[in-house]
């Protein structure tokens, strides 16, 4: 059952703990356990790791680690062996494929598996006959990673995170680099002599080192930026060659912008005049206008997204060095789980699953028909649990909490004919599973990942798993010979990512250590090759008495056995005091039905009307569709 690829037990890999991609090795050269020691790499070129990374190998030798094979025998789950595991998963979700459908069958990868890990789950996944295929990670950006495929050609950063240091202008919205990236902030944005402008409801650790913090009303960021191109157009900043040259659609776009301007925006937005202006004036003076977005500008659809895009076409900001747009993602693998295509509507290099050619291309290849109908995203699959779907195999996720409703998932996962979970830790999910697989932590594996420029990386498997624990891309390898027979045989995973190049355009030209995509300076990737201006959408209704919900971004890890210490919900002392509460009351913060209980604390730097929450604890919410929330004593 091995395709054991574990020669590289020595050297350097990288950090699993979030999407920079810095590079490290045991600080002892022992492996296992101790502290790391970074070593230079394009994302950390001085060597450092922060905090974080530091600690990259606590998971290395937790006690709690899953180290056995189990099965569900009378109820409980037994340790077994590996082969008799395995046979009885593979058993169980052929059962559901021969006796109701192959797309009754639900596969769910995971944003700190390797790129060749969510590969071949992905294959395993379509060859079986599905493409319920999913990863949470895709749930994090997709708004901006949408508008950045419409506008640019590729749902991904459009520039190397390196190039910040080459920037006038570093426009930060919704995002909290300074810790949620701190390498990269620190290396290229304070490395720099870019103006910082940092937009968010809540002044953060970024704000500190900003020049100026803009924080319009939240459900506004699109209006403020189309007020800073209606200014930059108005004063006559545009980029005319680039427009003329590189975009389309731009006369229908600045004909939306008549109605906008900065004292009529000041209004909804809650941003002054001066303060548009002022904005305005410093990305016309500026070279090079970089924007990092995180998960901040995911409220609104996209439109925050979009607003951005437009401001780097209409100033020419994009496809040159120090000039584009950074998706500051968060989970290690986050951009390469999906690049794979792992998610139920795209084959891997984002090619379009109901493209026939690009399905003849992959089935091609893999030797095996690909399916023609996209199949459901994560959050539909579980809903259909026990009704369309009957067998789920689950890596590295955590379902039974990152969920709306712990009960109403835990019945989910029991409708289920069958569930095979392969984890590090035993899991909420784990407990409703009929076999657990032990599986590797990034350090003890090789493979690549692709952090958040693109960058695609080797791991390297500097340390080893614990008892019998293994990589997945062994597990899926040995589940794809006992469910497929063909076309589960690799020597490891460099012979996977060989196949990935031959069947995903984005990474034909690739290779380990480059990014991928980085023909933007020459042509976006998008069928004409140019970015698609569109007419925009400027009126906005403003809550004006409601708590808005603002979530902060997910940090990287473990899920529950790395959970974050930000579970606290954040106010602006005004709207405490309204609501007659203080600092460390236990509060319950509700709105369209799904409600959260946590703890308050109070904050000058939360704008007034919002309501801040860290992802990981405003999940329930976040799934319910809430925008605007009630909180109250719990
Ligand atoms: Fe690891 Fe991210 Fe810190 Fe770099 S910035 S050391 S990748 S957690």
């Amino acid at each position: 059952d091995d395709a054991s690829d574990r020669s590289e037990t020595a050297g350097t890999t990288v950090c699993p703990l979030c999407a920079v991609g810095c590079h490290l090795t045991p600080a002892d050269g022992a492996g296992a356990g101790g502290r790391a020691r970074g070593v230079a790499g394009p994302a950390n070129p001085n060597g450092r790791l922060c905090a974080k990374g530091v600690n990259a190998f606590e998971s290395v030798d937790d006690p709690d680690r899953l180290t056995r094979p189990l099965v569900r025998e009378d109820g409980a789950l037994v340790p077994t062996d590996w082969t008799t595991a395995l046979d009885r998963a593979a058993d169980g979700l052929a059962a559901v494929a021969d006796a109701r459908d192959p797309d009754a069958l639900a596969f769910f990868g995971a944003p700190h598996c390797s790129n060749e890990e969510n590969y071949l789950l992905q294959k395993l996944a379509r060859t079986v006959g599905s493409n319920t295929v999913d990863n949470r990670a895709r749930l994090c950006h997709d708004n901006a990673a949408e508008a950045l495929a419409d506008r640019f050609g590729y749902p991904a950063s459009t520039f190397g995170m390196d190039e910040l240091v080459d920037s006038d202008l570093v426009l930060v919205v919704g995002a909290n680099p300074a810790v949620q990236q701190p390498v990269a902030f620190n290396a290229f944005v304070r490395g720099g002599d870019a103006d910082v402008v940092h937009v968010d409801p809540r002044a953060n650790e970024t704000t500190r080192a900003a020049d100026v913090h803009l924080a319009p009303r939240p459900g506004t960021d699109a209006l403020f930026f189309h007020a800073v191109a209606a200014e930059l157009i108005e004063r006559d900043a545009v980029d005319a060659s680039f427009v003329a040259e590189r975009t389309t659609g731009f006369d229908g776009y600045r004909e939306s912008l008549s109605d906008v301007d900065a004292v009529r925006a000041a209004a909804a937005t809650d941003v002054p005049a001066g303060d548009v202006r002022d904005l305005s004036e410093r990305i016309a003076a500026a070279d090079g206008v970089a924007v990092i977005a995180g998960t901040g500008v995911e409220a609104d659809g996209g439109a925050t997204a979009r607003a951005l895009c437009d401001l780097l076409c209409l100033t020419g900001d994009v496809g040159r060095t120090g000039a584009g747009f950074a998706l500051f993602r968060g989970l290690n693998n986050e951009q390469g789980a999906t690049d794979v295509g792992c998610r139920p509507d795209e084959l891997p290099g984002h090619a379009d699953l109901t493209d026939p050619a690009a399905r003849e291309r992959v089935a091609d290849v893999w030797g095996a028909d690909v399916p023609e109908t996209p199949g459901l995203n994560e959050k539909e699959a579980l809903a259909a649990f026990g009704e369309s779907i009957h067998g789920a195999l689950v890596v590295g996720e955590n379902p039974a909490i990152s969920k709306r409703d712990a009960d109403w998932t835990a019945a989910r996962l029991d409708a289920l004919d069958t569930l095979v979970v392969v984890d590090v830790y035993e899991t909420e999910t784990t407990a409703h599973a009929d076999v657990v697989l032990p599986a590797a932590v990034g350090v003890e594996k090789t493979g690549t990942v692709t952090n958040l420029d693109r960058r695609v990386q080797a791991l390297a498997a500097v340390a080893d798993p614990p008892g019998d624990a293994r990589p997945d891309f062994e597990t899926l390898c040995a589940l794809g010979r006992r469910l497929m027979g063909d076309g589960f045989e690799y020597d490891g995973p460099r012979e996977a990512f060989a196949e990935l190049r031959a069947v995903s355009p984005i990474h034909a030209d690739v290779t380990v250590g480059e990014r991928w995509g980085d023909d933007y300076r020459e042509r976006f990737a998008t069928p004409d090759g140019r970015a698609a201006f569109a007419p925009v959408e400027t009126d906005v209704e403003v809550d004006a008495d409601g708590l808005a919900l603002v979530v902060g971004s997910r940090a990287g890890g473990f899920g529950a056995a790395d959970a974050t210490a930000d579970e606290l919900l954040h106010l602006n002392p005004a709207d405490a005091d309204a609501l007659g509460l203080a600092d460390g009351d236990a509060v319950v913060v509700r709105g369209d039905g799904a409600s959260v209980e946590t703890v308050l604390t109070v904050e000058d730097g939360v704008r007034r009307g919002v309501a801040y929450l860290h992802a990981d604890v405003a999940d329930p919410l976040v799934r319910a569709g809430t925008a605007s929330v009630e909180v109250a004593a719990a």
